[in-house]
C-alpha cells in the first residue's frame, strides 16, 4: 500500500471534477479524499501502487469540459483510512481557474425534451457539466453561496440531487427546477406584466412571428431578437437601434438550419456546437433566403446556436432563425438589469422577456472565425472569459487596461494571465464606468493588489488616466506600453514565446514613440524592448480621427502625399469646389493633418479611391467591403513595391498609388485592383521578413482580421521556413491590447532597475 497527496491544476472547478475523482477512486476501492482548494483540486489517495497510477491516469483523461493541465504528486505516510470522501471547499488564495459559461450538455438537452422529466422545458436547467458559471459567480471558491443563485432556496428534490455524490447534479451550483429556480416573465415596455413562465415564452415567440422586436434577458445581459427572414422587421430594428449597416448575427434553432444558409467546414461546425457556442463567421450560401438587410454587401454571415435552455426553447418554439444582437445603444455596454433595459431599450423593443436571476457581470456573445491556421477570435466574451489565455511568468502581479476601442482588462498573477470579457469602446461614460467596475471585479475576484499597472502610451485615453489613478491608489508602478508593441506582445503572450521576433503590427491607429500616428509597423520585439525597423510610407490624416469615419479624407491625404495634381482633382470631384478648396488649404498649411503610417487608413484610402465608399457607418466598414470585393479575384498579382534596402525599411506609397490610379483610369475592374492591393501587402510582409531574419514572425493588429492578409501572409512565410504566430484565442484587434500590455509590463520587472 502507498499514499499520495496530489494537486491538480487546470479547469477543475465548477465542471464536476470532484465527483468524477470520487467515482474513479470508488471504482478502484481506493481510500482518501478530494477537495477544491483555491483554483485547484487537492486530493489524497491510498491503495496499491499500480492502482494509484491507474487512478491518476484516469484523472488526466477526465471528460470535457474539465481539463487537467498538470498534476503534482508526492508520496506521504499511509494512514489506513477507509473509504473515499468529498470534502468541502476551503477559501485559500484562489487562482481563478473558473470555467466559462457552458451550453447545455446532451443529458440536460434530453431532459428538456422529455415531458415526463421534472425539468421538462425548464429554461434554467443545468448540471455539474453545463450551465452558467462566470455570469453568476461573485467570488471564489465556487460555491452556491457565492453565486447569484444564493437567493433561490433549493426544494427537497433539488437538495437531494445536490448532495448525492453519484448524481450528475452533485454540487452543481446553479441547480434549479421549475419549483425552486428562476422564473420567466414577459413585460411591456412600460414594465406592465404580460405573462409568466411558459406563457411568457409563447407570447414572446408569437411577437417574433409577427415581426416584433423582443428584448430578451439572456445569460450575460439583454439581447434584441427579430425575425431574420423578414426584411421589414430587420430594417425596423436597424432604424430603432440606429445601426445602419453593421452586420447582424443570426441565431438558428439547430445545426441543420444553419447549414441551409451557410457553408460550413467540419472545423467551423465543431466550434459552432462547442460548449462556448460563439458566433461563427461563415460563408453565406447564395441560396440563403435570409433578409438582405442582415449583412448588406458581405459574403459572410455571423451564425450561432442557442447557448442556454431559454434560447433553445424559444428557437424550438419558433422553428426559424432570428437576428440576435446586443441589447445596447450603439457603442455602449450591454444592458444587464431589467429596470435599466426598460429605460434604455424601451424605445427599441416591443416586448421584454425577462427572468429574476441576477447577472454578475455583462457578457456579450463571442465572435470567431475558423481559419486554416486555427481560431481567429474577433470578440472574446461569453463562453471563453475568464479562462486564462496565457501562462504568467513574472513575480510581480500586473493589471493592464487596454486602449480605447474594444476595451478589455488583463490581470497577471500567480501562474495565470487572464483577459476579461470584451467590455465596450470608451467613448461613452457608461463604457468607462464598466471598465472601472471590471477592474474592481477582477481584482476582488482574484484577490490581487497589482504591483504594476499598464496602459497605452496615449495620455488622453480614458484608460490611461484611469491607470494613473489606480497606480496611485495601489502604490503600483505605472508602465506605458506603445500600442503596436502591445499588439505583438499579445501574440507572444498567447503562444508563450519569449525570444526576439520580427513583429508586423498592421493596424488602425496608435500613438508611436515619436508622437506620430503609427499603424503599419515592422517592429523588432524582445520582451520589454521594441524597436521600429520599418513602416508604411507616411501620409497626412486629414481631420485626424474623422478620417476613419470618412475614407475619402484618407484618400485625399494619400494623394496629397504622392501626387498633388491628382489630389486637387480628387478634392474637387469628391468634396465639391468649396469644401475641396478648404481641405486642400488645410493640407497646404498642415492644419489638423497629423502624419500617419496606418495601414488601416491606407485601406480606407484605397477603398475611397475605388469608390467603394466615401463614408462609414461602422468602424472598418470600407476595409471590410474592400476585402469582400477582392474575393472575386483571388489570383490577382501584386503591384510593384518599393521598399528601402537599409533600415528604416519604408514602403513607398507613391508607386503603389500611381499604379492603382493608372489601373482606375484604364478602366480595370475594381475587384481586380482591390485584390492587387491586398496581394501587394502580402509581398510587403514577405519582403520585410526577408530583411529581418528572426526565426519567428509575429502578425498582430486589427488589419489581420482581414482573412486574405492573415491567411496568405501566414502561408507564404511558413513556406519560406519561418515560424508564423498570430492571435488565435485572443482578438488580433484592440481587444487583445490589454494582454500585450500586461506581458510587456511583466518583462520590465526582470530588468535591472536604476
Ligand atoms: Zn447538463
Ligand atoms: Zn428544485
Ligand atoms: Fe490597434
Amino acid at each position: 500500500m502507498s499514499r499520495e497527496r496530489a494537486r491538480l491544476h487546470g479547469v477543475v472547478q465548477g465542471v464536476g471534477f470532484r465527483p468524477f475523482a470520487y467515482r474513479e477512486a470508488r471504482r478502484r476501492e481506493l481510500a482518501g479524499w478530494v477537495r477544491n482548494r483555491g483554483g485547484a483540486v487537492e486530493l489524497e489517495v491510498e491503495g496499491p501502487r499500480p492502482l494509484l497510477d491507474d487512478f491518476f491516469d484516469a484523472l488526466s483523461k477526465c471528460p470535457a469540459p474539465a481539463q487537467v493541465e498538470r498534476i503534482e504528486r508526492a508520496a506521504i505516510a499511509e494512514t489506513a483510512e477507509r473509504g473515499f470522501s468529498i470534502q468541502h471547499s476551503t477559501a485559500a488564495a484562489p487562482e481563478a481557474a473558473l470555467p466559462a459559461d457552458l451550453a447545455p450538455c446532451a443529458d440536460c438537452e434530453r431532459e428538456l425534451r422529455d415531458p415526463h422529466d421534472r425539468r421538462f422545458a425548464h429554461p434554467f436547467a443545468s448540471c455539474a457539466l453545463c450551465g452558467p458559471r462566470f455570469s453568476i459567480v461573485l467570488g471564489l471558491p465556487y460555491d452556491r453561496e457565492r453565486t447569484t443563485m444564493a437567493g433561490f432556496a433549493l426544494c427537497p428534490e433539488c437538495r437531494r440531487e445536490y448532495e448525492d455524490p453519484l448524481d450528475r447534479r452533485y454540487h452543481a451550483e446553479p441547480i434549479a427546477c421549475p419549483r425552486c429556480g428562476p422564473q420567466l416573465s414577459l413585460l411591456a415596455p412600460s414594465g406592465g406584466d404580460l405573462g409568466l413562465a411558459a406563457r411568457a415564452l409563447q407570447l414572446a415567440a408569437q411577437a417574433l412571428r409577427q415581426g416584433e422586436i423582443v428584448a430578451l434577458r439572456g445569460l450575460g445581459g439583454f439581447q434584441l431578437l427579430v425575425d431574420a427572414q423578414s426584411d421589414a422587421a430587420v430594417q425596423r430594428l436597424r432604424e430603432r437601434k440606429q445601426r445602419e449597416q453593421k452586420p447582424l448575427a443570426v441565431l438558428f434553432p439547430d445545426l441543420a438550419s444553419v447549414r441551409e444558409h451557410c457553408e460550413l467546414s467540419s472545423a467551423e461546425e465543431a466550434v459552432l456546437t462547442s460548449a462556448a457556442r460563439p458566433i461563427v463567421l461563415g460563408r453565406r450560401r447564395p441560396t440563403s433566403e435570409l433578409a438582405t438587410s442582415v449583412a448588406p454587401g458581405l459574403s459572410e454571415l455571423g451564425v450561432f446556436l442557442p447557448s442556454t435552455p431559454l434560447l433553445g426553447l424559444l428557437l424550438a418554439e419558433l422553428g426559424f432563425p432570428v437576428v440576435c444582437t446586443s441589447g445596447n445603444l450603439s457603442g455602449e455596454p450591454l444592458c444587464v438589469d431589467t429596470a435599466e433595459a426598460l429605460e434604455r431599450l424601451g424605445a427599441i423593443a416591443d416586448v421584454f422577456l425577462v427572468h429574476d436571476r441576477p447577472i454578475a457581470r455583462p457578457l456579450d456573445d463571442s465572435v470567431v472565425r475558423v481559419g486554416p491556421f486555427g481560431l481567429e477570435s474577433i470578440r472574446r466574451a461569453r463562453g471563453y472569459a475568464p479562462l486564462a489565455v496565457a501562462r504568467f511568468r513574472a513575480r510581480e502581479s500586473v493589471l493592464a487596461l487596454g486602449a480605447y476601442q474594444k476595451c478589455t482588462v488583463a490581470l497577471g498573477f500567480g501562474e495565470r494571465l487572464l483577459l476579461s470579457q470584451h467590455l465596450a469602446d470608451l467613448d461613452t461614460a457608461r463604457g468607462l464606468r464598466l471598465l472601472e467596475r471590471t477592474v474592481d471585479d477582477l481584482l476582488g475576484f482574484c484577490r490581487v493588489t497589482p504591483d504594476l499597472v499598464a496602459c497605452d502610451l496615449h495620455p488622453d485615453y480614458p484608460s490611461s488616466t484611469l491607470a494613473e489613478r489606480l497606480a496611485e491608489r495601489f502604490g503600483s508602478r505605472l508602465v506605458r506600453v506603445q500600442h503596436h508593441h502591445a499588439h505583438i506582445a499579445a501574440v507572444l503572450a498567447e503562444h508563450d514565446l519569449d525570444e526576439p521576433v520580427l513583429g508586423l503590427a498592421w493596424d488602425g491607429t496608435g500613438l508611436g514613440d515619436d508622437r506620430t500616428i503609427w499603424g503599419g509597423e515592422a517592429l523588432w520585439v524582445s520582451g520589454a524592448e521594441a524597436r521600429r525597423l520599418g513602416h508604411l510610407g507616411v501620409f497626412p490624416l486629414l481631420g485626424g480621427d474623422r478620417a476613419s469615419r470618412e475614407p475619402r479624407r484618407a484618400a485625399l491625404g494619400l494623394l496629397w502625399a504622392t501626387d498633388r495634381a491628382r489630389a486637387r482633382a480628387f478634392a474637387r470631384e469628391r468634396f465639391g469646389e468649396a469644401s475641396g478648396a478648404l481641405l486642400l488649404q488645410a493640407l497646404e498649411r498642415g492644419i489638423n493633418t497629423p502624419p500617419t503610417s496606418s495601414l488601416g487608413r491606407l485601406f480606407d484610402a484605397v477603398a475611397a479611391l475605388l469608390g467603394v465608399r466615401d463614408s462609414c457607418s461602422y468602424e472598418g466598414q470600407a476595409a471590410v467591403e474592400l476585402e469582400a470585393l477582392a474575393e472575386r479575384e483571388p489570383e490577382a498579382p501584386a503591384y510593384e513595391l518599393l521598399l528601402s534596402a537599409a533600415p528604416p525599411y519604408v514602403a513607398a506609397l507613391e508607386p503603389l498609388t500611381r499604379q492603382i490610379c493608372g489601373d482606375l483610369e484604364h478602366g480595370v475592374d475594381r475587384a481586380r485592383i482591390a485584390a492587387r492591393f491586398q496581394a501587394s501587402l502580402v509581398e510587403l510582409g514577405v519582403a520585410l521578413a526577408g530583411r529581418v531574419e528572426t526565426a519567428s514572425v509575429v502578425l498582430g493588429g486589427g488589419c489581420f482580421q482581414n482573412r486574405y492578409l492573415r491567411r496568405r501572409l501566414s502561408a507564404r512565410l511558413s513556406a519560406l521556413g519561418r515560424r508564423v504566430l498570430t492571435a488565435n484565442q485572443v482578438p488580433t484587434n484592440d481587444g487583445g491590447i490589454a494582454l500585450g500590455q500586461a506581458w510587456v509590463a511583466s518583462r520590465t520587472a526582470s530588468e535591472p532597475r536604476d
